[in-house]
């Protein structure tokens, strides 16, 4: 047995071994986030931690939190019950939202306009020189492919907040896909995305399998927020609501970033983050603009869009189809960084001459093409996205 082989096996006994710790919840303990008080130093939370046999993986600043490590229930317990502790939560796994993989990876020669792109009227935007050039979008997710050709030239940076050691490239391909649909490049061959010009940002906060955790995905929000990254696109969700999460989904909405999510896929009630108030929930749309059966729906809704047999960027220098409001969200995200490329005007409601992002998500309910039940519903919210009136 080679070297390698040695350490597949040994690497898959390991996590078997590991996860029936994970979930026993009579154990307790297992990964956690530890929000304090504002008492503490950086030195004495550490100390807490450490002492109550826990160990820290990371910096929460965000939430003013630590995600933790901790043995059971006994040190769980002895950690809340400090002074300088105001609660513990569950870092809980949260995953990427595609449905219906198509298997049919391949190279597309000549470029293509997508269904989607069409049918939210982003090429008709283009012309007039508006291709979102400059906005900044993070794409938090599994990475984005970072030799694609139909992508390479927009990827501006971006992080691995799994591992801060290992590269942000797509290992799964969902992120690729999501990012094209956003900002694939208007060249010869491919696809072309929403706003062609976007700067983007691969933001990894989920693993090959499309799965992340909680911890990863607000340290995601943090860099998101350090790094004045204006619009972020998150396709994935959990059904648990964590306070850690919302309080994440706040601090960056209160510095102008806007955020648009799925909905969820499993037909039922909308998935956070995008059930918060301060994030733009999509849902998703098909080509005869029916509601697809899997997408969430319910009064936290805003916008739709499409969603089903969308053809996208992959990874490696692939293409595939996807279903999922994980391709419904950025055609939102795609048509926000085109809203703010154009002028504020009027949608200016707290006068300060920028794109907020309350403001940006009432223009684009404004210009929604109305779908369903007259006015707001629960399964599109106030309509279909179209980027072309999002832009008058
Ligand atoms: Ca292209
Ligand atoms: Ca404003």
């Amino acid at each position: 047995m080679n070297n390698k082989l040695t350490q597949k096996i040994f690497g898959s006994v390991l996590v078997f071994l590991m996860a029936p710790v994970l979930i026993n919840a009579e154990r307790g303990g297992g990964r956690k986030i530890v929000v304090f008080s504002g008492a503490l130093n950086e030195q004495a939370k550490d100390e807490l931690i450490s002492k109550h046999g826990g160990v820290k993986f990371k910096d929460l600043s965000l939430v003013n939190g630590s995600a933790v490590w901790l043995p059971d229930k006994a040190s769980e317990k002895a950690i809340e019950e400090h002074p300088g502790v105001l609660r513990i939560d569950d870092d809980v796994e949260v995953f990427a939202l595609a449905s219906g993989k198509n298997n049919n990876e391949a190279t597309i020669l000549a470029q293509t306009l997508p269904w989607g792109i069409d049918r939210i009227d982003a090429e008709l935007v283009w012309p007039s020189g508006n291709t979102a050039d400059l906005i900044k979008i993070g794409i938090i997710d599994t990475g984005i492919s970072k030799d694609h050709s139909d992508l390479t030239a927009n990827i501006k940076g971006g992080i691995n907040t799994i591992n801060p050691a290992k590269s942000w490239n797509d290992d799964n391909g969902h992120g690729s896909h999501v990012a094209g649909i956003v900002a694939a490049l208007n060249n010869t061959i491919g696809v072309i995305g929403t706003g062609p010009a976007v700067d983007l940002y691969a933001i990894k906060v989920l693993n090959r399998n499309g799965s992340g955790f909680l911890s990863d995905i607000i340290e995601g929000i943090q860099w998101a927020s350090a790094n004045n990254i204006k619009i972020a696109n998150m396709s994935l969700g959990t059904t648990s609501n964590v306070q850690s999460f919302h309080d994440a989904i706040i601090t960056a909405y209160n510095n102008g970033m806007v955020m648009v999510a799925a909905a969820g896929n499993n037909g039922g009630a909308v998935n956070f983050p995008a059930a918060y108030p301060e994030v733009i929930a999509v849902s998703a749309t098909d080509i005869n603009n029916n509601i697809a059966s899997f997408s969430s729906r319910g009064p936290e809704v805003d916008l739709a869009a499409p969603g089903v047999s969308i053809l996208s960027t992959y990874k490696g220098n692939n293409y595939a189809t996807l279903s999922g409001t994980s391709m419904a969200s950025p055609h939102v995200a795609g048509t926000a960084a085109l809203v703010i490329s154009a002028p504020v005007g009027t949608y200016d409601a707290n006068f300060n001459g920028q794109w907020d992002p309350a403001e940006v998500k009432q223009k684009l309910q404004d210009t929604a093409v109305d779908l369903g039940t007259t006015g707001f519903d629960n399964l599109f919210g106030w309509g279909l996205v179209n980027a072309f009136a999002a832009v008058q």
